[in-house]
């Protein structure tokens, strides 16, 4: 629901969350789900689900994400398939541990459909204002002061203003203050977070020019289809319905590189016009040129950037050169020589809290009622913000409540890895997902999100009744499914008969020990029990999956079981490391800074040597009372 500023400021409210992008829409739509009364407060409502970067959602560790916010019943997934043009399954060749479900969005689709949503959604009312100061009484934030001095007041705020705070546009020599392009910076809380004495830095990254579709050469471009069966990223959804499109690809040349290579000094990231760190992963057209300088071209994959609008975003070549530099490169490039620019392409710094402040609910430590999640906290990425926004927005409502806060570890979700690498060791640029970041990465597949979350979600009372429902409508399927899979069997007489070789030892051998033999699959069991063919295709995909990794999930279980033995062992707030024998001063200075909640926390700190770790285990547990596991 649409409220003006008096009627927002009328109102008492359990959550304010500001700020309408990605880690907004789902923190608020998470609070409201818990029945909290939730305010969204952000400067426009048209841009609520702006994709203000790259049209398109997940890829590699991305997807997971998205898969956990789905199964956890946030909304980014639902409206990345109302708009996905162009689905692709990453990695389809590799394990299923690996593989990141990704789409090209229609930009314009996908606000709509968050937007939609949003105002579908029960608790949930919306006002525009710019957020400038927050109300802080008894060391607990307690409300929001807009940009007209307005007062709103609720139990617990949560701030998700991505790359708006103190943000700086920088294209060649120009710097313009804003948040993102032609929209103006959020000045004054960075200045209130500053004054909360909280550690924050500067952090960069880029955008590449948008291109004017009409004046490519499409016809001399490789082409890349989406699959031919899509795979929605909700498991709400069974197909998708959205028209899917080709996108193109093309490579930088010679000629290009040496453009960039020549006109270096008049890029802002490396005329030393900026202080922060971009991100890595994600580097800029120069970043690549100086860093890969033996490398002759880099790929661009041209993607439209909806159904009914012809500007192509040209993925892989994010600048902050001037626009006649720009033009320049862009035209050596095969497909874009005629390319007419829509938009330039732009560098943006703008301040970020390291993320050490925060607590596992993403809570600052210091000022109780405060939540942060998405870019504000040194992340990339609308699905690292999206996430961060769902437990945010749940942390929030359950604070308002006095409730205890919902946490997911390590072994539980991609969630619980990104959170605790955020709040156990801060980061140094811009922090992106990746499989290689889950040490479980076998267990927390994007497959098998609903069956680690789902059930989590119900118990929180955060599932709608059509999720429970379809949800325990799944679980009865792959019931069914794994018992078919395990009481179906044959002799290797009987195998071999059907075309299948198996070790003639006389044993009887199910459908899963079968499905474990790399060069047997769903459809030679099918073949030989007809009745398999009936089982749906998601639900046959999790007995194969559990079937070749039968072995390797059982010995990963029991590393998690260690992994809970160290997060079971509590250290207290007010714990004092002074009193510990046998820590170096630098290793307790660590464990002060810190302050860990955990002991496999404690582990995960830079510098924690295993010494320090048994030093303080010994102590913990001499410990009289209270201390130890939880
Ligand atoms: P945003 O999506 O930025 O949303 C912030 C919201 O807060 C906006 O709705 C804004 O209006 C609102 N807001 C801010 N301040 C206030 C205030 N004071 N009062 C009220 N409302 C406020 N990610 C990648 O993964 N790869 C990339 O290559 C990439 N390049 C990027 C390039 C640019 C130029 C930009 C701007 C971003 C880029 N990103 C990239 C990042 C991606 O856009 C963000 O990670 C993602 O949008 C973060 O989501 P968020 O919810 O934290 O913030």
């Amino acid at each position: 629901m649409r409220l003006d500023q008096t009627q927002a400021q009328a109102r008492p409210w359990d959550v304010i969350v500001i700020g309408g992008g990605h880690a907004g829409c789902e923190a608020a739509s998470a609070s409201a789900r818990l029945g909290a009364r939730t305010l969204l407060l952000t400067h426009k409502a048209s841009t609520i689900g702006e994709m203000s970067c790259n049209p398109a959602i997940g890829g590699l560790g991305k997807g997971h994400l998205v898969r956990e916010v789905d199964a956890l019943d946030g909304v980014m997934g639902r409206v990345a398939d109302a708009s996905g043009i162009q689905f692709r399954l990453l990695n389809r060749s590799k394990g299923p541990a690996v593989r990141g479900p990704r789409t090209q969005s229609d930009r314009k689709l996908y606000r709509e459909a968050m937007q939609q949503a949003l105002s579908e959604q029960a608790n949930l009312s919306i006002v525009e204002a710019a957020a400038e100061d927050l109300i802080i009484e008894n060391g607990r934030c307690c409300g929001v002061i807009d940009g007209e001095g307005r007062a709103y007041r609720a139990g617990a705020v949560v701030l998700t203003t991505g790359t708006f705070l103190k943000g700086v546009i920088h294209r060649g020599h120009e710097r313009i203050p804003a948040g993102r392009h032609g929209e103006a910076p959020a000045n004054g809380l960075s200045e209130t977070l500053y004054g909360l004495g909280l550690r924050m830095g500067r952090l960069k990254t880029g955008t590449p020019a948008r291109l004017d579709g009409s004046t490519i050469h499409w016809d001399q471009l490789e082409m890349q289809a989406a699959d031919d069966i899509p795979v929605p990223f909700s498991f709400l959804n069974d197909v998708i319905t959205v028209e899917q499109i080709a996108c193109g690809i093309t490579r930088t040349t010679e000629a290009t590189h040496k453009i960039i290579a020549d006109n270096l000094a008049q890029s802002a990231v490396y005329g030393g016009a900026i202080s922060g760190r971009g991100p890595r992963y994600c580097p800029s057209i120069e970043d690549k040129v100086v860093r890969f300088a033996d490398r002759s071209q880099h790929q661009v994959f041209l993607e439209p950037e909806g159904l009914d609008d012809d500007t192509v975003y040209p993925n892989g070549i994010s600048t902050s050169l001037p626009d006649a530099v720009q033009d320049a490169f862009l035209k050596t490039i095969p497909g874009l020589e005629d390319v007419k620019v829509r938009r330039y392409g732009y560098a943006i710094e703008y301040d970020y809290v390291d993320p050490r402040e925060l607590s596992a609910a993403l809570e600052v430590k210091a000022m109780a009622g405060l939540f942060l999640a998405g870019q504000i906290n040194g992340t990339t990425g609308y699905e690292e913000a999206a996430a961060q926004g769902l437990m945010a927005g749940f942390n929030a409502a359950l604070k308002a409540s006095g409730s205890d806060p919902f946490i997911l570890d390590r072994s539980e979700a991609y969630i619980g890895v990104m959170i605790d690498d955020l709040i156990t060791r801060g980061v140094t640029e811009p922090y992106r997902m990746f499989t290689s970041r889950a040490e479980y990465r076998l267990t927390l597949r994007a497959d098998n999100a609903d069956q680690r979350l789902t059930d989590k979600a119900i118990a929180l009372g955060a599932a709608s009744v059509s999720r429970e429902t379809s949800w325990r409508q799944r679980q009865a399927d792959l019931a069914r499914a794994r018992e078919q899979a395990t009481t179906l069997t044959l002799t290797p007489a009987e195998a071999k008969r059907h075309g299948i070789k198996v070790n003639e030892d006389g044993k009887r051998r199910s459908v899963m020990e079968l499905l474990s033999y790399p060069d047997i699959g769903w459809s030679d069991m099918v073949r030989i029990w007809p009745e398999l063919g009936e089982i749906k295709p998601r639900v046959a995909e999790q007995v194969e999956i559990d079937a070749v990794y039968h072995g390797y999930l059982d010995r990963q279980q029991s590393d998690i079981l260690a992994f809970r033995r160290d997060e079971g062992v509590r250290i207290p707030a007010d714990f004092d490391y002074a009193q510990v024998g046998g820590l170096s001063n630098e290793v307790r200075e660590k464990l002060i800074k810190a302050s860990p909640d955990t002991l496999g926390q404690a582990a995960r700190i830079e510098g924690v040597t295993p010494g320090a770790l048994t030093a303080l285990l010994a102590y913990l547990k001499r410990r009289p009372a209270g201390a130890q596991t939880a």
